[in-house]
């Protein structure tokens, strides 16, 4: 199927996909970087629009999909110099978006249909005049069929859970907090297991042994050869 979104318009789209904590976001944005491209991070959509609906203070339960998507009316993006930060009322939301209650929540906001709809076409508006690396769960599935390149990310989920406590800082992290935070990202990956499938035609990079700077170089000859 052809999207509208990948006509004469977009000349070039990379999109990156796999499982939480596995580097996507960062990756995606040193590879928009290096080939001069704009970053969107779809997750940190969903994010915003969970923290937006937090904001209103009622119990989860209750949360229905119309209350969800009156509440992501509050979020808009903004350009950063390669990435776009997610703002609700205007404001940057960026630390929000990341802590913990929003992180147990967010999972729950993407089951949503209607919230998927409103993501995707944020994600696509926001891709309209770029070209773009955008990385979530169905960038290469749902929202850029047609990517002139498809990467799924993965990595180990305790080598995963370790990268996530040292970007939290503290130093290397206890066996303990380790297995903590694997429990947490394999919940999560349970949680998300509908949205987050590869494209068939997308390129395996497993991070596991590799450094970031390896595999950001990979990515970004990959997209050089695609787009020669
Ligand atoms: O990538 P990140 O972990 O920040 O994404 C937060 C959450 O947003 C995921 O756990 C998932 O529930 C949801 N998500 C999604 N589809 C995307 C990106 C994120 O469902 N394309």
């Amino acid at each position: 199927m052809t999207s509208p979104v990948q006509s004469a318009k977009h000349p070039f789209a990379v999109t990156i996909d796999g499982p939480a904590a596995s580097g996507k976001s960062s990756t995606a944005r040193m590879v928009a970087e290096q080939i001069g491209a704009r970053h969107v991070d779809s997750g940190a959509l969903y994010r915003a629009v969970t923290a937006a609906r937090l904001r209103e203070g009622d119990d989860a339960t209750l949360w229905t999909e119309g209350s969800v998507l009156h509440a992501a009316q509050r979020v808009s993006f903004r350009p950063g110099t390669t990435t776009f930060l997610a703002n609700i009322d205007g404001e940057d939301c960026e630390d929000e978006i990341r802590g913990d209650a929003v992180t147990a929540l967010v999972s729950l906001v993407a089951k949503m249909n209607h919230v998927r709809l409103w993501v995707n076409e944020q994600v696509r508006a926001l891709s309209e005049a770029h070209d773009v690396v955008a990385d979530g769960r169905d960038m290469g599935t749902v929202v850029f069929p047609d990517a002139g390149l498809k990467i799924w990310l993965v990595a180990l989920p305790t080598e995963r859970a370790r990268r996530r406590l040292l970007q939290r800082g503290g130093g290397e992290p206890t066996a303990e907090a380790l297995e903590a935070e694997t429990d947490a990202l394999e919940t999560r990956d349970l949680r998300d297991s509908e949205q987050t499938q590869p494209a068939p035609d997308a390129v395996w990079v497993d991070t596991t042994g590799i450094t970031q700077t390896e595999q950001v170089a990979r990515i970004v000859a990959l997209a050089a050869e695609r787009r020669a």
